[in-house]
């Protein structure tokens, strides 16, 4: 039997000319896509329209996919020949699970290959201007979640490292407090700038300031919406904001 062929695709933060050109020319001749709720329509858009189109989000129709659903949806098509782009947001292999679907690909002996994309953190730094590494202030650059898996309702916030690195939280909007306090528990000090944006480079995009000490509350009265990041350290001080916003 003639056994397809299975691409993991990031789709980055969430305009679609933040897609890479290879993503672009996939999603042009697929014969599957089954994309994540974090898709925007714009890129979807770019999916040809002989496609079978298939939304895997975990609560894409009102009903939660698990993994495993996902990785056996992805591997019957491509058993039936068909050419599979298992399309993600930002890069598939940070917070993306990525590497569990590589994982069911190899131990199912389907041909695959990953395409990375511009993952969250990188989009939403560029949208804001503000720098994630600097010379003088930040020589690392930690992404980090605000969930683990297994156990949604404790905390986890990994204290930096450093006391001067920046710290980007994926996953953690209903946490900035939480996480904010974590970070000052952990030494670093309580005027440490932090911004959590929301929608990055997606039409509605905000954008909340304050530091460390003062942010979990500007974040709850500014009632912002998923998807949203948290970035803190020095460079949220050092943001220039470019001229022009598309
Ligand atoms: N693989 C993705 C991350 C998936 S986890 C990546 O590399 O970006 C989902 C989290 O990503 C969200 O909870 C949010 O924290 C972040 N995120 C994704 N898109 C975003 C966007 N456009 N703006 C802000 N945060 C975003």
């Amino acid at each position: 039997m003639n056994v397809g062929k299975v691409w993991l695709v990031g789709a980055g933060p969430g305009a679609a000319d933040l897609l890479t050109v290879r993503a672009s020319r996939l999603l042009a001749v697929a014969d599957v896509v089954a994309f994540d709720e974090l898709v925007s329509d714009e890129i979807l858009a770019l999916v040809n329209g002989n496609a079978e189109r298939i939304p895997v989000g975990r609560r894409a129709h009102g009903c939660r996919h698990h993994e495993d659903d996902i990785h056996h949806l992805v591997i019957d098509r491509a058993r039936e020949g068909r050419a599979v782009v298992r399309l993600k947001g930002g890069d598939p292999l940070v917070f993306g699970r990525g590497g569990e679907e590589a994982q069911a690909l190899a131990t199912a002996g389907i041909p695959f290959e990953i395409v990375p994309g511009i993952s969250a953190a990188l989009g939403a730094a560029s949208a804001l201007g503000i720098p994630l590494t600097h010379r003088e202030c930040a020589s690392s650059v930690t992404f980090v979640t605000a969930h683990a898996a297994g156990d949604r309702s404790t905390s986890v916030v990994s204290p930096n490292p450093s006391r001067y690195g920046t710290v980007v939280y994926y996953m953690g909007l209903g946490r900035v407090e939480a996480t904010c306090n974590a970070l000052m528990e952990s030494g670093r000090r309580a005027d440490t700038p932090g911004v959590v944006v929301s929608r990055a480079t997606l039409p509605g995009e905000r954008v909340v300031t304050g530091t460390i000490a003062n942010l979990g509350l500007l974040v709850d009265r500014a009632a912002l919406v998923a998807p949203a990041l948290l970035i803190v350290g020095e460079v949220v001080g050092r943001r220039v904001e470019p001229s022009v916003k598309r």
